[in-house]
């Protein structure tokens, strides 16, 4: 009893193999062979790893992204790279990444030149995917070569193999129509690609096919509803037993629905979805398997093992062999092997798993449903004892912390002032002109700032010599920008690494890994911080570099601090208390900051909040709640200050509308954001909520090396202006700017300066 098997596991490598491997290519550092066989090793290595499995995922393995090989699969490439002369996998990268990918600049006269796609969040992940593109005109043609040539080398290296797809409704509901069109009207010719699909598969030897819909666990209208039943009716005729299978929620109304598909078996997180799970098997048809993610594939602590036994043997028990345990979501969102890590300390690494420490919790559980607790009263008893260090360890409680959190009252969150009033002291004060310029917070991460942090944490730089390169880089950056006569200056945080990694670092209760990276998107990874306990601040954190940036001119300098809902969301956190009350703790951290700040003299402080928006629950009905706490959250860590002194905050995204009272509630004096590319249309949602605060709507793309001319910002203040009182306007543009050269922000911010002068005085 009881199939152990995974859904899908780390594709990038435990030394970000993957990443090296295809930069390289891009770079035309290495041939196309040498990046094919780096997969083929690849996916072997998977394999073994997960050696112990009775099913491993196959075609779980990308070059880029799982979306995107499907758009492959079923022959849904946009029309604008069809008729390329180049080799199919350059065609692929094509579509990841644009023009610039290898192979195309032979056809830059041709067939070369093409946008890349449309990336965005998969689900409430840090994972990005390639959004499938569809149009009135589409039709599919299927390529099963991918799949099947993954399924024959397992199959060679004796891999008890089960194929892993996106599901029809998931994959048609992520995608966008271009021209507007239904995309439900091309439902059936999809299925008519997806039965083939499943048919080649079962041929090639694939008894079971895991198919993931993980729109289940989200609001579904009736369209939609309807879109499942009829998907899994029509493929219920293909020989392959599928595996439908969700994930990063709860089913909840859509229970009955998913329960009676006419499929073989259901997987369902059993992590997030714990309350789903006794209703469903009473909706389960008895004859089907039903799949239980027990072990936290988002997260990196190790499970609890005895409590997932109480819980679950009873369910086994009625369940028998149509019971299958598995990690609750692909192992993609957690680090590959916790055995990379040496430096961290040997308790806290005692309490972690990673992808390979998840399976082996898969496999004691499983001995322990099949032969009885008894045989694993080793394992069970280590994992009990690393549980209980964590639970009793005072560098996860201090009662400090606990005390603070419970001395906030209602004024922590309240300004003195409301706006205006506070407004008009921050004038009197900091006397900017109208349209005041600024910069969102970061200049070029040079090759010489880099050197000098790789020096430091080599320790080939001491201290003081770090801190003196670093003094000069913020001095460089000073001038530059009094030269270019920008209005609120910044530091330009060269001493950072990452805006939450360099809070993380100093802040108690937070640890990091060496190497434990999370594919972000295509070659990118992020090393996510390990939130493991209270959290405190012991020290000043920026004090020193702003107050140093502030002493060299008579310009305001932005202090600039990452938000507590942006160190929560992009962090590993706790999972021994609600992300609420992590958030509560990183907000008094800040909060200390800023009064720490402010007592330097610093008159303007930014709190960026980059991450509010992503972390909105995957279902609507609970979004209010999340922003009442991340709203209250930021105001706690805002909102001690004087009413002269100036709180910005900055969010780098562009979708507004459902938020905006949550961002007016923030109660930010300032706030900038991301415009350039929707030439300010996004304004419209403040406009119409009658925002009250000041906006800095980004006048240009930093993504992009293009320099924006003046008479273009013009522009787009003009259209801002409209929608704004040019009054509340502020120039600025989308975001920080340390990807980009000096050579491409020196002639941009001069174009933003000169067009802020011309705004003014057509004033
Ligand atoms: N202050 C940060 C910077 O300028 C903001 C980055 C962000 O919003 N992602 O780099
Ligand atoms: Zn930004």
């Amino acid at each position: 009893m009881a199939v152990v098997h995974n859904l899908g596991f780390p594709r990038i490598g435990a030394k970000r193999e993957l990443k090296f491997g295809l930069e390289a290519y891009w770079k035309g550092d290495s041939s196309r062979d040498a990046l094919q066989a780096l997969g083929a090793t690849l996916r072997r290595d998977h394999w073994q790893a997960q050696a112990g499995l009775d099913l491993a995922p196959v075609g779980d393995f990308s070059f880029y992204d799982q979306m995107l090989d499907m758009s492959v699969t079923l022959g849904n490439l946009p029309e604008r790279v069809q008729g390329f002369h180049g080799d199919a996998l350059d065609n692929y990268f094509r579509v990841a990444r644009g023009r610039s990918a290898q192979g195309a600049e032979d056809h830059a006269g041709c067939c070369g030149g093409v946008a890349a796609g449309e990336m965005t969040k998969w689900f409430d992940t840090n994972y990005h995917y390639i959004v499938p593109e569809f149009g009135a005109a589409t039709s599919f043609a299927l390529d099963a070569t991918r799949l099947l040539t993954q399924l024959a080398e397992a199959r060679a290296q004796g891999v008890k193999a089960k194929p892993v797809i996106v599901g029809p409704v998931t994959y048609l509901a992520l995608g966008k129509a271009r021209d507007g069109s239904d995309k439900l009207a091309l439902l059936p010719a999809l299925l008519d690609a997806y039965a083939q699909l499943l048919c080649t598969l079962a041929e090639h030897g694939a008894e079971w096919v895991q198919v993931d819909e993980p729109v289940l666990v989200t609001e579904l209208d009736l369209d939609w509803q309807h879109a499942f039943n009829l998907s899994y009716h029509h493929l219920k005729a293909c020989p392959a037993k599928l595996l439908v299978a969700t994930y990063f929620g709860q089913l909840e109304e859509n229970r009955y629905l998913a329960a009676n598909l006419p499929v073989a078996g259901l997987h369902v997180d059993a992590v997030c979805g714990r309350d789903d799970i006794v209703p469903l098997l009473n909706l389960l048809p008895d004859h089907k398997v039903l799949s239980l993610g027990v072990v936290d594939g988002r997260n990196v602590w190790k499970t609890d093992l005895a409590a997932v036994l109480d819980w679950l043997e009873p369910i086994a028990e009625r369940r028998g062999e149509r019971l299958w345990i598995a990690p609750s979501c692909s192992l993609l969102h957690v680090p590959v092997d916790l055995a990379g890590e040496r430096r961290l300390d040997p308790e806290l690494a005692s309490w972690l798993a990673f992808a390979v420490q998840k399976l082996d919790e898969l496999q004691v559980l499983a001995r322990a449903l099949r032969e009885g607790r008894a045989s694993v009263a080793d394992a069970l008893a280590a994992n009990a004892a690393a549980l209980a260090s964590r639970r009793a360890s005072p560098r996860v409680h201090d009662p400090a912390v606990r005390a603070a959190v419970a001395g906030i009252d209602a004024h922590f969150g309240r300004r003195h002032g409301a706006y205006p009033e506070r407004a008009a002291r921050q004038a009197a004060l900091l006397r900017l002109p109208p349209y005041p310029t600024t910069t969102i917070g970061s200049f070029p991460q040079t090759a010489s700032i880099r050197q000098a942090r790789a020096g430091h944490k080599a320790g080939q730089l001491d201290d003081a010599a770090y801190r003196a390169a670093m003094r000069a880089e913020i001095e460089r950056s000073v001038r530059e920008q009094e030269a270019l006569g920008l209005d609120v200056l910044v530091h330009g945080e060269a001493e950072r690494n990452d805006m939450v990694e360099y809070f993380g670092e100093q802040l108690q209760g937070y640890a990091f890994s060496e190497s434990g990276w999370v594919q972000s998107y295509g070659s990118r990874c992020v090393k996510p911080p390990i939130l493991f306990g209270d959290v405190g601040r012991p020290r000043t954190m920026t004090v020193e570099w702003i107050a140093h940036a502030q002493s060299l001119t008579a310009k305001p300098v932005k202090g600039m601090l990452t938000g507590p809902v942006t160190m929560l969301n992009w962090s590993f956190v706790r999972d021994d208390q609600p992300r609420s009350a992590s958030c509560l703790q990183l907000a008094l951290a800040i909060r200390q900051e800023v009064l720490d700040l402010e007592r330097a003299g610093v008159r303007v402080i930014q709190i960026d909040e980059a991450a509010l928006r992503e972390g909105l629950p995957l279902r609507r009905a609970q979004w209010k709640r999340y922003l009442g706490w991340a709203v209250d959250a930021f105001r706690i860590a805002a909102n001690g200050v004087r009413d002269d002194t100036q709180i910005h905050t900055h969010m780098c995204y562009s979708e507004f509308n459902d938020i905006v009272a949550a961002i007016a509630a923030m109660d930010a004096d300032v706030i900038t954001i991301e415009t350039a590319r929707s030439s300010m249309e996004l304004l419209d949602a403040f406009e119409h909520f009658a925002y009250p605060n000041a906006i800095g709507p980004g006048v240009y793309d930093i993504h992009s090396p293009n320099i924006p001319s003046r008479e273009h910002i013009v522009d787009l203040m003009r259209k801002a202006a409209g929608r704004i009182p040019a009054e509340r306007l502020w120039v600025n543009p989308d975001c920080g700017l340390k990807t980009r050269q000096w050579a491409e922000v020196l002639p941009a911010l001069a174009n933003m300066v000169a067009a802020a002068r011309d705004l003014r005085q057509a004033a």
